[in-house]
């Protein structure tokens, strides 16, 4: 379909380093106990599977396909599916002990886990993608369950698949089971919502920190690289609140208006386009896609993929704002260089626990039987992030560290806290 590349992966960086040098600067901020360490520092449990699939062709291929279970003393474990050509083990690992300090900074009551099969869905047909994952559902039925690992959509999946899941789990089971996992169809128990909640925790972050930054919104330029369902709803969601959102960017490019684009419009021709912004008209298209991460704007949403902000481009980075929409955005080599200039980032495990913060509340709703309002939703997911960032707030005054490393020692200090109670080693 003549792609280019995503912005380009110009660092090599290993995303569970990234995260373990994080929690060690937070662990040595907490003085944590060497124990505790040893325990948080490796997953509980990592499955892989390799799922042979009847492709349309005839042919049989085989799909290697994992869950890493991180943690789960705070509660039943929690985090998304990836479908991507990317996936491997390293990255789910990471990114499924994201998801335990994700949580802990929220205070929901869920440990962390990922899973991710190794494929590329943009070259398989829905009937394909369907039996890779019914068989994926079937192959790890002893893992998931509702009180004990419930998946949700991640980079590659939504609402389709989640579908899936929850009616080949209830197959499996003999009877409907709808609390499996979250980001499910409205009319499957899907809570009210959901799809735009990471986009919204965006907003809420951002809208939040340019409170502390003293900067007006009014007066604020974004630019938002990533336009799936995170950044194009954070995109949304930010112009709604009155930035101008300048500049967006997808697999096929970025797109640059110095007047403001209509989001609503590149929004909708999006949906049009097969997902994509190819051939988008309402801005100029930039030279590259890295470019946009050096606009100078107030507000840099990355909200795609990891390792976006790195050692070899940090430097260049002009926004005084960054909100991590995605998981793992910005590697830890590029930590330093980022707050030496002065840029405040909203880590991840903060910025974009909106998602998983909704989950929870379909996960509550499916348990209870019963549906909430949008509103009800909107304003309850609204006052947990502003919560979760105040809290972080307060903490890296207290510790004089970043904000990263602030929501590292509240989720660590969380989760250790619960060790000590529980024991039983
Ligand atoms: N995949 C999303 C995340 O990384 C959502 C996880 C969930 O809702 O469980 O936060």
């Amino acid at each position: 379909m003549g792609y280019i590349e995503p912005a380009p992966i110009m660092d090599k960086e290993n995303p569970f380093e990234s995260m373990m040098s994080r929690f060690k600067i937070a662990a040595g901020h907490l003085g944590l106990n060497e124990d505790t360490y040893n325990v948080l520092k490796s997953p509980d449990k990592q499955v892989i599977v390799n799922l042979p699939i009847t492709m349309d062709d005839g042919s049989i291929r085989v799909f290697e396909a994992y869950r890493v279970i991180h943690n789960n003393i705070l509660g039943p474990s929690k985090g998304g599916v990836r479908f991507d050509p990317n996936v491997n083990l390293d990255e789910v690992k990471a990114l499924a002990a994201w998801m335990t300090w994700k949580c802990a900074v929220v205070d929901i009551p869920y440990g962390g886990a990922k899973g991710g099969i190794c494929c590329n869905p943009r070259q398989m047909s829905s009937g394909e993608i369907e039996r890779l994952t019914r068989a994926y559902t079937t192959a790890l039925y002893d893992v998931f369950g509702p009180d004990k690992d419930i998946p949700a959509p991640d980079m590659g999946t939504g609402q389709r698949e989640m579908a899936w899941m929850m009616d080949q789990y209830s197959r499996n089971s003999g009877m409907t089971v709808n609390g499996v996992v979250t980001g499910k169809p409205s009319v499957l128990g899907g809570s009210e919502g959901r799809t735009e909640a990471t986009g919204r925790g965006v907003m809420v972050s951002a809208l939040t920190a340019l409170e502390k930054l003293k900067i007006n919104p009014y007066n604020c330029t974004v630019a938002v690289q990533g336009f799936g369902n995170v950044g194009s709803n954070a995109a949304l969601l930010l112009a709604d609140r009155g930035t101008k959102v300048v500049a967006i960017s997808d697999i096929t490019g970025a797109y640059y208006n110095s007047n403001g684009i209509d989001i609503e419009k590149a929004n909708e021709y999006r949906l049009n386009n097969r997902g994509t912004l190819d051939n988008f008209t309402g801005a100029e298209k930039l030279d590259s896609a890295d470019e946009l991460m050096m606009l100078d704007v107030d507000v840099l949403v990355p909200a795609a993929l990891e390792n976006v902000i790195t050692k070899h481009n940090a430097d260049r980075i002009k926004a005084k704002l960054i909100v991590e929409g995605a998981n793992g955005p910005t590697s830890a080599k590029a930590d330093d260089i980022i707050a030496k200039k002065g840029i405040v980032v909203v880590p991840d495990i903060l910025a974009n626990a909106g998602g998983v913060t909704v989950s929870y509340f379909e996960w509550v709703q499916n348990r209870l039987g019963y549906k909430w309002t949008r509103d009800r939703v909107n304003r309850r997911s609204d006052r947990i992030m502003r919560t979760a960032f105040e809290q972080v707030y307060n903490t890296s005054v207290k510790y004089d560290v970043t904000l990263r490393i602030a929501a590292y020692i509240v989720a660590i200090d969380k989760v250790a806290k619960t060790y000590a109670y529980r024991g039983g080693f």
